[in-house]
């Protein structure tokens, strides 16, 4: 089946054609700078980049641009938009409201608007993508693919914070995680390399400009570290992570910042980034940290002591850990990282190959990373969210 993923920012839409016969990836792109102009760049394998600078006024135009271009008779791979059999939304956030991909419907889109509220920038685009491709292609089924449903199996004690109980019911007010599809995606190649899940406690670490640790217990999420936004957990690129809260309204008072210029600073100017004042890239930090950089040093040795903490308290909840999984650019890549999060866990059962680890980058299947000795196997397992959107959106629509 010839599946179309979508992924709607503010100002672009990203797109992935798979056929799903054999999982591959005929063309992908980007359509950028949606509402101030417009472009689009198309990749194919084995073919040049074709990109075109055109209007684009809205996401259904960009819409129709990406149609045009997918069905263009000299850059294009389908003769017509009805090859295009069905289409995968990716969706931020989807509040308690789903806990699985979802068929489009006028009930979904609804409940759709009502998280709006919790992630308003991205659900915005995403509700522009979906309208744009309804509009170009009325008779193909859409699917919605959720960052948070597989969060969506967390106990109450996990995700609900401790604040009155009726405000946050009142609000929405809980964790809800993200990345999903990633953590749901390198679960589920884990829980393929141990043979079952049932039974099974894997620890995935989806560490990239936003991170997240997740603890997967019989292969469903019984906690994770990102909360209500994408803001909670982990020290990231440019986001500050989880901080004592009283630091908000201190700096607020201090700054004389807005509640949207905080949130604002805390998304954009903390981090890696705000603690090194360098760079929130780990390739820059780890030049600097090799030049003798003691604030790179210092952003690093957090995120890495931060992994750590996640590491032993996922490995306490769960009674025990039976595969430790990294994915994302940083856990992809970063050797150095994975090694620092690692040391010292012997007593988990957690020990690397040091050789191994420095040389695995950028791996195109899962690698095993832990020392022969491990009694917990150290996987890096590169993600592919896109896959599971293509999956997903093809088992929805054959269903029908
Ligand atoms: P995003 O969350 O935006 O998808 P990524 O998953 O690409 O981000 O992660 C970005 C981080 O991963 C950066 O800190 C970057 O240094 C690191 N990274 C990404 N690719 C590589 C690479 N090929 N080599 C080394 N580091 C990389």
């Amino acid at each position: 089946m010839k599946v179309l993923v979508v992924n709607a920012g503010s100002s672009s839409l990203k797109y992935q054609l798979f056929d799903t016969k054999d999982n591959s990836v005929i063309a992908k792109g980007i359509c950028e700078r949606i509402g101030i102009g417009g472009e689009i760049t198309h990749k194919m394998a084995g073919r040049e980049d074709y990109h075109k600078v055109v209007d684009m006024a809205d996401h259904t135009e960009a819409t129709k641009i990406l149609i045009e271009t997918l069905t263009d008779p000299a850059v294009g791979c389908i003769a017509n938009m009805d090859e295009i059999e069905a289409v995968g939304h990716r969706i931020v956030h989807g509040g308690a409201y789903f806990s699985q991909s979802v068929l489009v419907n006028d009930d979904v889109i609804a409940k759709l608007e009502l998280c709006r509220d919790l992630a308003p920038l991205h659900t915005g685009a995403h509700l522009m993508g979906l309208r744009g491709c309804i509009a170009a292609m009325p008779k193909t089924p859409q699917v919605l693919v959720f960052d948070t449903a597989f969060h969506q199996t967390m106990p109450d004690y996990a995700y609900t914070y401790p604040i009155p109980y009726e405000m946050a019911q009142q609000y929405q007010i809980r964790r809800y995680g993200a990345h999903g599809t990633s953590h749901r995606y390198v679960a589920g190649e884990m829980i393929k390399v141990l043979g079952k899940a049932e039974g099974t406690k894997i620890i995935t670490c989806h560490l990239g400009n936003g991170s997240s640790i997740s603890a997967v217990k019989d292969g469903k999420v019984i906690d994770t570290s990102m909360g209500f936004t994408p803001l909670e957990g982990l020290e990231m690129g440019t986001r500050c992570g989880t901080i004592d809260p009283a630091v908000v309204p201190f700096v607020m008072e201090k700054k004389g910042f807005t509640p949207a210029q905080m949130s604002d600073f805390m998304n954009k100017e903390c981090g890696l980034l705000g603690v090194s004042g360098l760079s929130p890239d780990c390739r820059d930090l780890g030049d600097a940290v090799a030049a003798g950089n003691e604030r790179a040093a210092l952003a690093v040795n957090i995120l890495t002591y931060q992994i750590k903490k996640y590491i032993g308290s996922y490995t306490a909840a769960m009674n025990g850990l039976d595969a430790l999984v990294f994915t994302a650019g940083i856990g992809e890549n970063r050797d150095e990282i994975r090694a620092a999060a690692c040391r010292d866990l012997e007593y988990l059962g957690i020990k690397l190959d040091e050789e191994k680890n420095a040389q695995t980058h950028r791996p195109i299947g899962n690698v095993l990373i832990s020392a022969p000795d491990s009694k917990v196997p150290v996987y890096v397992i590169p993600t592919n969210e896109e896959l599971v959107i293509a999956s997903d959106t093809e088992a929805i629509v054959r269903a029908l």
